[in-house]
């Protein structure tokens, strides 16, 4: 069957890589202290050196501060920042950082068309075993933000983290409690579904989540979760093409933001457009670019948003993969 399966041309900026939480099988955090945040100067430059090479979405992805540590503040502004920033200079911000208190997802609104936070597993047992010490991982504390994001009425991306220490009947509580979620406010315009893939940098000696389960937790995800409700599978870390083909057999249709550099997986590189490409044309299926935010959510947006929006439309309508 013939269909479209969509990928974001994205580049991911991190404001700052530490961390108060601790998750074992992170490969991403530093220690608080040792780095020192990015400036607004270097995101600029860094911006800059995206114009005209295709890029639509700006993923604002950081480590945590504490939200009682002295330094929050400082930390929301950069953010806010950075966001206002990219918007300024024509890009989409898409704002995954964390928990946030609900005046600061109030105020990020206004500059994300759409924002992301995992849910990761519902269960409560991971508070013992890799989320120890990750008080920012209590599951209640994380579906309160997908709440609090259907309120305010902002688009959001989250999903499942695959393979952390959770059972299999895991997996359906917390596609149920997404899917409850979103019936209430409308609001989940995807859900990522990441095999946990080991990294050099983590505590944690885990093993990958078993790609061939992946197919079936797609096709679970698609029994439980209201079809518009995209889902996405990421293609760097599913590392073999046939169980890619088999995902979107099952129901995933897209892939994510495709970026020079997976921060949070950096051992597992992007594969480029043009590769993806080839691998879903033999079977009749079109690869093509699309927003952060899904189109039945622009009219929502906030008009200086929609603005930015309206002009990157066009170039996701561009036949041209990447430039
Ligand atoms: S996975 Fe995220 S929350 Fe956990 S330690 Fe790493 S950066 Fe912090």
């Amino acid at each position: 069957m013939s269909f479209v399966i969509t990928y974001s041309p994205a580049y991911t900026v991190v404001p700052t890589y530490e961390c108060f939480n601790r998750c074992r099988y992170c490969n991403f955090r530093d220690e608080p202290g040792t780095r020192p945040w990015l400036t607004l100067a270097q995101a600029q430059q860094i911006l800059k050196s995206l114009l005209d090479r295709g890029v639509i979405e700006i993923l604002i992805l950081s480590g945590e501060v504490h939200p009682q540590s002295s330094q929050r503040p400082a930390w929301f502004e950069r953010i806010y920042q950075l966001c206002e920033l990219a918007l300024s200079m024509g890009f989409l911000p898409h704002t995954n950082v964390g928990p946030l208190l609900y005046e600061e997802m109030a105020q990020l609104k206004q500059v994300n068309v759409s924002m992301g936070l995992m849910l990761e597993q519902l269960t409560p047992k991971l508070l013992q075993t890799v989320h120890r010490h990750a008080p920012s991982k209590v599951p209640q504390l994380r579906l309160q933000q997908l709440e609090w994001a259907g309120e305010l009425q902002i688009p959001l991306t989250t999903g499942l983290l695959l393979g952390i220490g959770e059972q299999e009947s895991d997996w359906r509580e917390t596609l149920e409690a997404i899917a409850t979620v979103h019936q209430s406010w409308g609001h989940i315009q995807e859900v990522i579904l990441q095999p946990h893939s080991p990294g050099q940098q983590q505590s944690w000696e885990g093993e990958a989540f078993n790609l061939h389960q992946l197919p079936q937790v797609v096709a679970i995800a698609r029994s439980l979760l209201p079809a518009e409700i995209t889902l996405q599978i990421p293609p760097n870390l599913v590392t073999h093409p046939e169980i890619l083909i088999e995902c979107i057999t099952a129901g995933a249709r897209d892939l994510g933001g495709i970026s020079p550099h997976d921060e949070v997986n950096p051992d597992y590189p992007h594969p480029d457009a043009q590769t993806l490409a080839n691998l879903l044309q033999p079977q009749g299926w079109e690869l093509k670019k699309r927003l952060p935010v899904y189109p039945q959510y622009i009219s929502g947006l906030p008009a200086k948003l929609k603005t930015v929006v309206e002009n990157l439309q066009v170039a996701t309508q561009s036949t041209s993969l990447v430039r």
